[in-house]
């Protein structure tokens, strides 16, 4: 006699995508918010250069995307000059891996290791470090954005005279002549 088994689903809640286990759908929820946040960035009005943004900027590399008419593009797959572009990102910014930023630190096995920072080298950043980097890196297209149209690479506070209009950031402060809206 074949017995019928029910099997829980989990749905997650930002997409509607379904999972059988809680911990997939959890993730998936995760992984939406986080990209959402990703997109929210493109659409920020008012935006604050930091020290941090412009080092980031100061190390990337154009190269021509030869896609359609062509354009300069910053390098997607190695932005920093590496393919691995968290561990570039912590160079630039001079943060190094210790056992308080990175994933599944073991004291025991840290003490296999006659070098403690040699074990340490190979974990993984934390997730919270991880998303950090992220959103930072993900910044530096605001941040270059208004560079490039205020002409200058300064820290500051910027805003967005006009919402469909990326040229229209201005340091603010100044005054924002806005037209006959
Ligand atoms: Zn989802």
């Amino acid at each position: 006699m074949v017995k019928k088994k029910s099997k829980q689903i989990y749905e997650c809640s930002v997409c509607g995508k379904e999972y059988n286990y809680k911990r997939d759908a959890e993730n998936c929820e995760e992984r939406d918010k986080e990209r959402k946040e990703m997109e929210n960035i493109e659409r920020v009005e008012k935006f604050t250069i930091t020290e941090n943004h412009l080092k980031l900027l100061k190390k990337m590399y154009v190269d021509w995307d030869d896609c359609e008419f062509g354009a300069p593009q910053i390098n997607p797959k190695r932005p920093y000059g590496n393919s691995d572009v968290l561990d570039d990102i912590a160079e630039i910014l001079g943060i190094k891996k210790t056992k308080e930023n990175v994933e599944d630190y073991d004291k025991e096995e840290a003490s296999k290791y006659s070098d403690k920072n040699e074990y340490i080298e190979d974990l993984e950043w934390k997730d919270e470090i991880y998303r950090k980097f992220n959103k930072l890196h993900k910044e530096t297209q605001i941040a270059l954005q208004i560079c490039l149209c205020v002409g200058k690479f300064e820290t500051g506070n910027f805003v967005k005279k006009e919402t469909y209009d990326s040229l229209s950031w201005k340091k603010s402060g100044e005054t924002i002549e806005r037209g006959l809206d």
